[in-house]
Formats: C-alpha cells, sequence, structure tokens
C-alpha cells in the first residue's frame, strides 16, 4: 500500500522537542498531507478533514488487522480498535475506548469506524456479518431520533452514546448495548436560531404517503410551532431537501423493518410523533371570569386527547389546573398561561423522550447476545459531547461540563495519578510531573449532600424557590471555594465555574423547571389510563435510577388499541364546545381559598440532575473497570470546511482536551508497565534458554531489556516500566529469535 510515513512523525512524543508551537506546526502539516490522524503515546488525535479522504476501504481493514507493529503503518482509528481487540483477547479485560471532542469534530464518525473495524479484526465466524449488520443498521436509526442539525454540525448527534459491544471466550462478537445519556431533551420546544428540531420530523413529513399524513392530520412542516425556522423561511426550502428527506425516510423504513418493527408499530409511533407536534400546537389564553388560562384552540386540544386516547376534558384539566390532597381534601388551582404553557411542553418533552427511550430499548433486544455463555469481556465506545462554552449556557451546558469534567478526571487519573503513584509504590524515581486535578470542581459539584447538583435538587423540593434562592444557596455555599467558583455581583443569576478547560458562566435562570421536567400526577394517571396500549405502557413504565425506561419494548405488539386512534379525530366542535372552559369552571367551584401557591405532587420523581448524576456514577464504573484508549477530536475551522486550519481554534481544542499536558507525561512517562513475572515468562527466550528455570527478579528483566539493546527504561520492585516502542521492540526480538 502506497502511504507516505516519512515526512512527518506518527507518533509526537518521538519527537525530540515538543512545545505546543511545534505540536501545532506538526499537525498543522500532518493536516495538510490529509494525514488527519496523529500518535500522542498510546492516545490518538483525529482532526476532521470534513472531505473523503479514502483511508477506510477494505483492503486498509484489512492491512490495520492484527498490527505487529504500529509504528509501520501512518497512525488510524483502525489501529485503536485493533489494538483495542488484541488486547482484550491477549489480558481478557475488558477496553473501553473514550472520544472526546467537541461538536462537529468527527467523534460519531470515528466511533462508527471503531465500531466496524472491531467487528472485522472479530469476524471470520459465521453470524457476525448479520450482527455486524444490525450494529452498523442501528445507527441511522438512532440519528434520525437523536441527530439534528446546529450551527456546529449538521448531523450533532444531541445524545450521549456508550455503545458496548460483547465478546465469548472465544473473541467472538456475540451481541452488544446501547447506553443513551442525556438526550437534549429541550430541543423538541426550543431551538436556536439556525438550528432545527430532531431530523425524524422532517424526514417523516417528506417520506409519508398522502394518505398517512391525512390520517395522522398533518399537511406542512411549517404549520408547526416546533418546526417553525427562526427566519420565516420554508422548512424545506428547496426540492433538493425535500428529496434527501424522503429518501432519509424510506431509509430508515427499510432499517426499521429490519430491526424488527412491525408496520402496525411503524403506524403507532408515526401516530406519537403527529401527537407530540399536535400538542405543541396548543395555545393558551387568560380568562378573565376564571382568571385562569384556557385553551385556544380547541381543535388542537381534541386531536391530541384522541392521538393519545385520553379524554379531552381530562386532558384539558391537567394543562390548565394543578391539584393537591391537603388533610385529605383535594385542592385544585388554576394555572396562569405560562404555567399551562409549560405543561404543555413539558408532556410534548416527555413524550418525546420516551417514545426515544422505547426506540433503544427495541435496538438493545435485536443486539442482546442471543448465546447465553456471555463471557463480560466487552469493548466499549463512549461518543458524548465535548466541552462547551457559549455566549449563554444553562442547565444543559452544565450537565454536558460536569460530564467532561468527569472524564477529564478519569483521564487523569489514568494517565497521570496512575503513573505517578506506580513510580513510587516502585521505588521509581521518575521526574515529578505536574497536572491540573480536577477531583475539588467534581466534589462541589457532586458530592451529597450539598454539592451544586444536590442543592438544585433540594430546591427544586421547595415550594417558594425560585431561581434567584437558588443562586443565592450557590453563593451561600460555594464563595469560599475561590479558585473554582466565582460569584457574579453585577449579575445575581449567574455564576462562574472554574473548569479544567476554563471557566464557564452559567446562568440559573429556568434551573428549577428544567430539573423538575416531571410531569403532574394528575397527568401522568391520565396518561397511564389511556385507550392507547402504547401510551399507557410507555407512562406506566418504570424509570430507571439513570433515567432509561423499563418496559417490555414488545409491549405495543400485544394488541389493545394498537393504532393511536380508529378514525380521523372530527375537527367539528359544534356539539363539543369549549372543553377547557367548562373544565375551567369544574375547576374554580373545587377552588379554596386561601392557599396561594401550589405545586403538581409528581410521582416518578427523578429529576434530571438525579438521572444525570445517577447515571454518571454508572458511566464512571464502568469506566474505572476497564483499561481505556482515548481519542481526541479536533475541529479544523468552524465553517465545516475541508483544507482549513484554524491554528487558534485548534490551539484552543487542544487545551480543552487536555492534549498538551498528555504530551508532556507522555514523552517523560512509562506507558507500559508489567510485572517482573510476566515480563519473564513473554521475554525469557531473548536472554535465556527455553528451558532454563528463569526466577522473575528485576536483575533477570534487566538482562532481557540490555540484550534487546534497549534504553531509558525503569525496572521498579516488581515491575518492569517500559516505553510504548519498547514492547514493538521486544516484540521484534523474539521474531527475530523464534
Ligand atoms: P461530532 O460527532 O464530533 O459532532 P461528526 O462525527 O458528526 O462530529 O462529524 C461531523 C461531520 O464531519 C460529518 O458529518 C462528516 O461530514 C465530517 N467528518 C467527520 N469525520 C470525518 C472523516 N473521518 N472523514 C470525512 N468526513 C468526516
Ligand atoms: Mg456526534
Amino acid at each position: 500500500m502506497n502511504f507516505n510515513v516519512n515526512a512527518t512523525q506518527e507518533d509526537l512524543t518521538l519527537l525530540q522537542t515538543l512545545d505546543e508551537k511545534t505540536l501545532l506546526e506538526e499537525i498543522q502539516m500532518r493536516y495538510k498531507g490529509n494525514r488527519i490522524y496523529t500518535y500522542i503515546g498510546d492516545v490518538l488525535l483525529s482532526i476532521n478533514p470534513y472531505k473523503d479522504i479514502s483511508i477506510y476501504s477494505i483492503r486498509h481493514q484489512r492491512e490495520y488487522t492484527d498490527i505487529k507493529i504500529r509504528q509501520a503503518l501512518p497512525a488510524h482509528v483502525y489501529a485503536i480498535a485493533d489494538n483495542a481487540y488484541q488486547t482484550l483477547r491477549r489480558t481478557r479485560q475488558s477496553q473501553t475506548i473514550v472520544i472526546n471532542g467537541e461538536s462537529g469534530s468527527g467523534k460519531t464518525q470515528n466511533a462508527k469506524f471503531l465500531t466496524q473495524h472491531i467487528a472485522f479484526v472479530s469476524g471470520g465466524h459465521l453470524d457476525i456479518d448479520e450482527l455486524e449488520t444490525r450494529i452498523i443498521k442501528a445507527n441511522p436509526l438512532l440519528e434520525a431520533f437523536g441527530n439534528a442539525k446546529t450551527i456546529a454540525n449538521d448531523n450533532s448527534s444531541r445524545f450521549g452514546k456508550y455503545l458496548e459491544i460483547k465478546f465469548d471466550n472465544d473473541g467472538e462478537m456475540i451481541g452488544a448495548l446501547i447506553n443513551e445519556y442525556m438526550l437534549e431533551k429541550s430541543r423538541i420546544i426550543r431551538c436556536s436560531p439556525g438550528e432545527r428540531n430532531f431530523h425524524i420530523f422532517y424526514h417523516m413529513f417528506a417520506g409519508l404517503y398522502d394518505e398517512q399524513l391525512k390520517n395522522n392530520l398533518l399537511d406542512q412542516p411549517d404549520d408547526h410551532r416546533i418546526l417553525h425556522t427562526f427566519d420565516g423561511s420554508r422548512v424545506f426550502a428547496d426540492r433538493q431537501s425535500y428529496i434527501y428527506h424522503q429518501s432519509a425516510w424510506d431509509e430508515l423504513m427499510r432499517i426499521m423493518t429490519t430491526v424488527g418493527f412491525n408496520e402496525e408499530q411503524i403506524e403507532t409511533l408515526i401516530a406519537l410523533l403527529a401527537a407530540i407536534l399536535h400538542i405543541a400546537d396548543i395555545e393558551f389564553a387568560h380568562d378573565v371570569e376564571t382568571d385562569g388560562a384556557y385553551i385556544l384552540n380547541e381543535n388542537c386540544l381534541e386531536v391530541s386527547a384522541e392521538f393519545l386516547g385520553v379524554d379531552a376534558g381530562d386532558l384539558a384539566r391537567c394543562f390548565i389546573s394543578s391539584s393537591q390532597i391537603v388533610r385529605g381534601e383535594e385542592i385544585v388551582m388554576l394555572k396562569t398561561v405560562p404555567q399551562a404553557e409549560d405543561t404543555r411542553d413539558a408532556l410534548a418533552v416527555s413524550l418525546y423522550s420516551r417514545v426515544f427511550a422505547w426506540i433503544v430499548r427495541r435496538i438493545n433486544l435485536m443486539l442482546m447476545p442471543e448465546r447465553r455463555y456471555a463471557t463480560g469481556q466487552t469493548i466499549g465506545i463512549l461518543d458524548m459531547a465535548g466541552f462547551e462554552d457559549f455566549n449563554e449556557n444553562s442547565f444543559e451546558q452544565l450537565c454536558i461540563n460536569t460530564a467532561n469534567e468527569e472524564l477529564q478526571f478519569f483521564f487523569n487519573f489514568y494517565v497521570f495519578r496512575q503513573e505517578l503513584d506506580e513510580y513510587s509504590q516502585e521505588g521509581v524515581k521518575g521526574k515529578t510531573i505536574k497536572y491540573t486535578d480536577n477531583g475539588a470542581i467534581l466534589e462541589m459539584l457532586l458530592q451529597k449532600p450539598l454539592g451544586l447538583f444536590d442543592i438544585i435538587n433540594e430546591e427544586s423540593k421547595i415550594r417558594t424557590a425560585t431561581d434567584l434562592t437558588l443562586a443565592e444557596k450557590f453563593n451561600k455555599y460555594f464563595s469560599a471555594k475561590k479558585n473554582i467558583y466565582i460569584k457574579i455581583k453585577s449579575k445575581p443569576l449567574c455564576f462562574t465555574i472554574n473548569h479544567y478547560a476554563g471557566p464557564v458562566t452559567y446562568g440559573c435562570g429556568g434551573f428549577l423547571e428544567k430539573n423538575r421536567h416531571t410531569l403532574s400526577h394528575n397527568l401522568l394517571d391520565c396518561l397511564k389510563m389511556s385507550q392507547s396500549q402504547i401510551v399507557s405502557d410507555l407512562y406506566a413504565a418504570k424509570l430507571s435510577s439513570t433515567g432509561s425506561l423499563q418496559m417490555n419494548p414488545d409491549a405495543p405488539m400485544r394488541n389493545r388499541q394498537s393504532v393511536l386512534y380508529k378514525k380521523p379525530p372530527s375537527l367539528n366542535l359544534k356539539n363539543n364546545q369549549s372543553i377547557s372552559k367548562k373544565a375551567g369552571k369544574q375547576v374554580k367551584s373545587k377552588m379554596s381559598k386561601g392557599i396561594v401557591q401550589t405545586l403538581d405532587r409528581t410521582t416518578n420523581s427523578k429529576t434530571l440532575s438525579s438521572q444525570f448524576t445517577n447515571s454518571l456514577v454508572e458511566l464512571a464504573s464502568k469506566l474505572h473497570d476497564s483499561q481505556p484508549t482515548f481519542i481526541r477530536c479536533i475541529k479544523p475551522n468552524s465553517m465545516k470546511q475541508s483544507n482549513k486550519f484554524d491554528i487558534e481554534l485548534v490551539r484552543k481544542q487542544l487545551k480543552y482536551t487536555g492534549v498538551m499536558e498528555v504530551i508532556r507525561i507522555r514523552k517523560s512517562g512509562y506507558p507500559t508497565r508489567i510485572s517482573h513475572r510476566q515480563f519473564i515468562d513473554l521475554y525469557k527466550i531473548i536472554a535465556f534458554n527455553l528451558t532454563s528455570k528463569v526466577e522473575p527478579t528485576g536483575s533477570n528483566c534487566l538482562k532481557i531489556l540490555k540484550a534487546t539493546n534497549l534504553h531509558q527504561f525503569e525496572i521498579g520492585k516488581t515491575k518492569v516500566f517500559l516505553k510504548h516502542y519498547h514492547t514493538e521492540l521486544l516484540v521484534r526480538k523474539l521474531d527475530d529469535i523464534g
């Protein structure tokens, strides 16, 4: 194969001088030559080429299978996949590949190449092809529901994904599991100018047959509030975009059939998506008579109720009133217009997130190992949004950045602290290496009680709490932490956190609302009682502590009234006037004076922050139980363009992803550590007779290392410390002898 590897180094830790300037020059030069991958010790740096660079063919896959000497081939994400698989086979220990980087840097593409290549190198067995196809097919399905067009990326993943590929004792791929984290649910009701809602809605409008559209009371995407574009342009601005979405839908239908959705389930899904659009279109106004909100467009209410399989009057009551049991008596309060709007939005968001969870459950069912003898050996691939700092940062950014702090902690822990701890335990006098320890920030964010997320949670339970009282609590508890938390006197709702990657200012307007996010008990009751099997199942299902849905993904097949409605709901309101006003009056008559504030009782009360912190803990423990590899993805420019290298932008990302620090430690450190016993077992014949008994001592190890002519290693009390290229030289020496 014609690889041009000579121009620059594949592994930057092998360079004589390595400072920020050289690093930037080096990767810029490599990028110009389409060499988008570079090793920094055992971390892989990847720069998005934004063009096809033809390095992902079957030929390349063959080349990167069972690699003996990494340096002999250009750096490649395939080499990482091959190495993870080889290490899994050799050590029987689970592997994790952590992919990090900001939106549009190429994380998801690399995750796909990894999956594809892991399937390839572990292949050669019978049913693999089918499983591989299924894992790869799952991607477009997940992306249709979980991705959206954003400023940074036309196909941006709006959720974090941890894919675990499972192996049996023979190294055969036997199944997979997808864990999804932090779907950006708020996008359903609100997206920034220039951005779009989740792909699926546009695919649907372009792809449905006229009759399907009609049955679901749909016509044009522009008719619906949550699909409106900000600039007033039409959603399908031209024929081309319409055709694109149409073929995406057709493809999706093929995949859903392959994945095992039947026609009825697909119709149900379409109806659920339509229901979300209709719900979001409900509008409220202030009723002078009742002093509460009432529903303006009752046709939308009726259609929504019909689609949900619930009584329109019941649904209306849930939207415009809340109730509370006080001393055995139900006290009902009318909502204001903004409160009613919040309820409507919460319902749309909740329905979508449950649909998403349902899709993930179904995919997992299809990927589940068929054979029972799973070994617990896995290769995990984590693809999660990188550090974010926008003009305005809210709860979502706080969650993403906290997750990144956790990953950074893990990275530090693995790369730096483990290294240092081990040197000192082993009596190796390594140089002292400085690194950023972000443990204190994590503690401030996540500790219980009185960590920042815990305070949000506690405050969410207090009826009189507001975003301002929340901000005051933060200031009270954290102002003393001068290096990591900064109170902003001029803006009482804002605070700054000094993250490992730099300071970020957050505004906590809406924090409590976003955190509570749960539906009121009456709304939940109403949905659980739905005539539609799927709706009642989706809402009867328990949420796990991390917010994933615990239900039988086959549920909709047990038919009660499987399609959400039987006939298109009637839009004629003559016989059925003013449900919401009636509901309002009833409510008012039950109202009791004196209670000014009530908050909906919430069942299933997993707040967003508790789901979030729980899933972080779960993820962290998975990572700690495995051997990690890190891929750092870099975006060369903000214009999604090829052949453009914006040095300042790249410099910032190298800092965010901790790459500069890796370079320092990798250069001075010893990435390979191996016990005397294991070292002797592996490399004995380099210096000893095959049959002779060799004691596992440091001096015997030294003989082997000298016979291989190695330098710069260290021999500790129980382990040998090697530079990563040492292993390759040892293996080569073995090959020479053998
Ligand atoms: P992220 O997941 O980090 O947000 P993506 O993986 O979705 O970023 O990449 C964004 C876009 O960049 C892709 O849709 C694709 O057009 C382009 N891209 C990313 N990686 C590559 C690659 N290795 N080769 C060619 N194009 C790429
Ligand atoms: Mg992505």
